[in-house]
């Protein structure tokens, strides 16, 4: 594999705003935020996109979306409201080939997206 920009990170070898991390999955603040609260959730371990996720992957992925709302909740944006998203692929908009859910908070989001 290639090197990876977000494994960089998750590894401390790049440096980002961590916001939470454990064994399984690293939170950090996006460099180019889109809203006032902007930040993304990785798994530690390289999957490339959400097409890439195995059926052994799924409590990864469920602990991954279980520490969105965890962080939603201590950071006092879960009664407010807040989006979650994955960019899969070109037609996606996904730009760092590593698998990330964006979180985004602090004013309303518009609907749809771009
Ligand atoms: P995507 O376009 O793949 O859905 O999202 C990639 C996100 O990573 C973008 O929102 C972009 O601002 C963010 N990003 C790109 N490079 C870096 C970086 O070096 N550090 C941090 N913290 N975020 C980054």
């Amino acid at each position: 594999m290639n090197s990876c920009l977000f494994c960089e990170i998750a590894a401390g070898r790049i440096a980002a705003r961590r916001l939470y991390e454990d064994e399984q999955v690293v939170a950090f603040a996006d460099i180019d935020p889109k809203a006032p609260v902007h930040f993304l959730v990785i798994p530690r371990r390289h999957i490339a996109s959400l097409a890439d996720v195995q059926t052994e992957d799924g409590a990864l992925l469920g602990h991954l979306l279980r520490v969105v709302a965890q962080l939603a909740h201590e950071q006092d944006f879960s009664d407010s409201g807040y989006r979650v998203v994955t960019n899969c692929h070109a037609d996606g908009g996904q730009s760092v080939d590593h698998l990330h859910f964006h979180v985004l908070a602090g004013r309303a989001l518009q609907w749809p997206p771009g």
